[in-house]
């Protein structure tokens, strides 16, 4: 890849740069921690893959004026393997910042928690869904 600034001043807001940077992100985690990556070709024919969300989560951070929390980054489903292209997959930064959503499940019936609290908060028994 040759020098970023041989880039038009807008690059960054544009898809390809946006595929550019990103993978210019995944180098330096590679770099830093050793994550596994997709080498360059292959992360370009993975973004042809993907090229529908990708530029669904690229108008919305368009259309929010370029917040940061908007902007498209590449996330992974599962932190013990790379990025890799079965593993990873376009989200934003707010998306990535949310804490993983852990359902509890009841050890009696295996319902969800949540579903034993009615609306006022009160506990539903079990044999309520067994109905
Ligand atoms: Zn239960």
């Amino acid at each position: 890849m040759s020098n970023a600034k041989e880039f038009p001043e807008n690059f960054g807001r544009t898809i390809d740069g946006r595929i550019y940077k990103s993978y210019a992100y995944l180098q330096r985690e590679n770099r830093r921690s050793g994550v596994p990556i997709m080498n360059w070709s292959e992360f370009l024919k993975w973004n042809q893959d993907k090229r529908a969300e990708l530029e669904a989560l690229f108008n919305e951070w368009e259309s929010s004026g370029y917040q940061s929390e908007r902007l498209p980054l590449v996330g992974l489903k599962n932190h013990s393997y790379g990025y890799i292209a079965d593993n990873a997959f376009w989200t934003s930064r707010a998306e990535l910042k949310k804490p993983p959503k852990i359902v509890m499940a009841c050890s009696v019936c295996d319902t969800s928690l949540d579903q034993h609290y009615s609306s006022n908060g009160t506990w539903i028994m079990c044999s309520e869904f067994a109905k």
